[in-house]
């Protein structure tokens, strides 16, 4: 080959190429950066030789074809006409490399006579570009190589190249060609993707019966499919590419994913999936699922999912702070005391730290992660304040749990100033207490309490009151019973025609002492007795009772127990993990159903039921949760609140 490798201008360069092309077809690969001109030049070069054909090896902005693959096309009068893809599902040269060497082999053994102009992705730097180049130049063994390289800018990888042992020429960036913009790049994948739909079908498959490929998604995880280009090929190895338009979990624990492309011969056997995907109309790359395998950023995040679901009723806030799909933990924000209680303690990433600090009393239902994972957020939150005291309540067990979290931690900065947890295992008759403080090793024991009635804890203005239900493990359902309350009615008191004034203290006092017959000086010079005046201007305050269930099996005796403590509550928190189809499986994790949940808040006759907890394997699909809670609580007129309602 006669071509040196100098640097020439791009017209002069030109001339030169297509001379040589003229005299005799050739392997030539084009090298350069994105917008130095490699399409253009393969266009300009292509009409010289007979027979010009063109391997494009850019799957991110290919110059025609279809995008997330590699495309081979030979020149006709003015344009490439398409002669074959190989799918990458991915328009990352650099992550993709060996998929991409695989597909390139592929398509040169397709490659008709003439010459073939090979035109390289714009990577030029880095290990990937390193790479990519010398296994393509050995795969696809150029006879030369040409350099594009932008004005007053020094050439790429100069050591691999020299390594190539290759002709080669380095010419300068063209006039006409210029570096296209993100945007630009985008749109002009998008409407060669669109192109390709031109004629598509739509199709169903089932992705847990294919042969999966590539880097798919977890199959539970439906949300990350959606969108995805992938490529199905029969077993006659017929391949077309399609785009993911939905994508549904079955009632068979499959993925249903409806998709648009092309038809196939035969029945569609492998499905390749990578990384790229129509995201708001455009063709981009998805980031990868996290090893958590929660969506990621780009995923658009389901309606209701990580929304908290706050309600209020008569002077209590009550707060699911993950939503109804994310861990469990309730907040309930007394508003007259300021003060705070929790039930459960899954994470507390999202918990305010304000209330973290006014928490005095945590009632976990048990000990599996999701409901106790958040305690070293609490106990973070904690650590800034000054040591007040915490009491956990939980079942048999959870000192353990929790004095293992601690230890878990080196503490020697803390002295004495590290929170102190008082723990109340339940154990059935009485509770079994201990403290904790972070940095003290030993446990320090409380005297036990007598549990009556499952009361708990008894406060001034609440009630804490438990019942033990199974879930394969005790687990606590709680009760929060506001204590019947008195307030004086303003408008009984207009018509009275008395006067406001610290008496009406003493009247509620004397009230709530039950001494009825306390005399009371009123403003206007009377002395009165309690009794008929309280008769006359006090109301009952309005109260709630709130009962808070999750994770229990749906077995008679659960549900007598359940009913008991929920019984006429106002509100009911209460798991739904499972859709009646998948009954078995919540069988399998003594779980309820979203039958269970509608029916048992029907029995316990609630105002109006909170559903939480429920799979994320449903996460798209919350309607139809509230749709089958709603159908089981029949026509008992109980409240539901949603996620979107509340
Ligand atoms: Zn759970
Ligand atoms: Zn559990």
């Amino acid at each position: 080959m006669s071509i040196n490798a100098s640097r020439q201008s791009f017209a002069k360069g030109l001339q030169r190429l297509r001379q040589e092309l003229e005299h005799k077809p050739a392997r030539v690969l084009l090298f350069g950066p994105p917008g130095s001109g490699k399409s253009t030049l393969a266009a300009l070069l292509a009409p010289i030789p007979e027979r010009c054909h063109c391997l494009n090896l850019d799957p991110g902005s290919p110059s025609f074809g279809v995008p997330a693959a590699l495309n081979l096309g030979t020149w006709c009068k003015t344009h490439w006409q398409p002669l074959a893809f190989e799918p990458l599902c991915s328009l990352d040269a650099a992550r993709f490399r060996l998929p991409l060497l695989e597909a390139a082999k592929a398509l040169l053994a397709q490659a008709p006579a003439g010459t073939l102009l090979l035109d390289m992705p714009g990577l030029v730097r880095g290990v990937a570009a390193a790479e990519l180049l010398c296994a393509l130049t050995r795969t696809l063994q150029p006879d030369w190589l040409v350099n594009l390289i932008p004005d007053g800018a020094t050439t790429c990888l100069p050591d691999e190249l020299r390594s190539l042992d290759l002709p080669q020429l380095d010419l300068r960036l063209a006039d006409q060609s210029r570096t296209p913009t993100r945007k630009e790049r985008r749109d002009q994948r998008t409407l060669l993707w669109r192109k390709y739909l031109g004629n598509a079908v739509e199709l169903c498959v089932d992705a847990a019966e294919l042969v999966r490929l590539g880097t798919p998604p977890p199959l539970d995880l439906a949300s990350a499919w959606q969108g995805r280009i992938v490529a199905l090929s029969d077993r006659r190895g017929t391949t077309a590419m399609a785009e993911i338009r939905a994508a549904r979990h079955t009632a068979s624990g499959g993925l249903q994913l409806q998709l648009c492309g092309p038809a196939l011969t035969g029945s569609p056997h492998r499905l390749t999936v990578r990384d790229a995907v129509v995201d708001n109309g455009g063709l981009s790359t998805r980031e990868p699922v996290r090893p958590n395998r929660l969506p990621s950023r780009p995923v658009p995040a389901p309606r209701y999912a990580g929304e908290s679901l706050r309600i209020k009723v008569a002077g209590v806030e009550a707060e699911l702070i993950n939503g109804v799909f994310g861990d469990p933990l309730l907040l309930l924000s007394l508003q007259q005391s300021r003060r705070c209680l929790l039930f459960d303690l899954g994470n507390t990433r999202h918990l305010p730290l304000r209330c973290a600090h006014r928490v005095t009393d945590v009632f976990i239902s048990h000990a599996h992660l999701d409901h106790i994972g958040g305690f070293i957020g609490l106990l973070r939150a904690r650590l800034v304040s000054d040591n007040s005291l915490c009491r956990l309540y939980g079942p048999p067990g959870l000192a353990g749990h929790i004095a293992g979290m601690l230890r878990g931690m080196l503490w020697d900065r803390i002295d004495d100033r590290g929170p102190l947890f008082d723990i109340h295992e339940w154990q059935g008759d009485r509770l079994v207490c201990c403290r904790l403080q972070a940095g003290i090793e030993n446990p320090q024991a409380l005297p036990d309490r007598p549990i009556i009635d499952g009361i708990l804890l008894a406060e001034d203005d609440f009630r804490i009151r438990a019942t033990e239900l199974d879930h394969g493990t005790p687990v606590l359902a709680y009760a929060f019973e506001p204590t019947p309350d008195w307030q004086v009615d303003t408008a009984a008191l207009a018509r009275s025609a008395l006067p406001h004034g610290p008496w009406l203290g003493q009247l509620l006092e004397a009230w709530r002492e039950d001494d009825l017959q306390r005399p009371l000086q009123l403003p206007d010079g009377r002395r009165l007795a309690a009794g008929p005046l309280a008769q006359q201007l006090l109301v009952a305050k309005p109260v709630a009772r709130l009962a808070y269930a999750t994770d229990l099996a749906d077995t008679p005796d659960n549900r007598r127990r359940l009913t008991a403590l929920a019984r006429d509550a106002d509100t009911l928190f209460c798991e739904a993990c499972f859709t009646r189809n998948d009954e078995t499986r919540a069988r399998e994790h003594s779980h309820l159903t979203t039958r269970a949940c509608g029916e048992i808040a029907a029995m316990a006759g609630v105002r109006q039921l909170v559903p939480f907890h429920f799979s994320k394997r449903y996460e798209e699909h919350e309607d139809e949760l509230y749709n089958e809670i709603r159908q089981a609580t029949g026509d008992s007129q109980i409240e539901l609140v949603t996620a979107g309602s509340a």
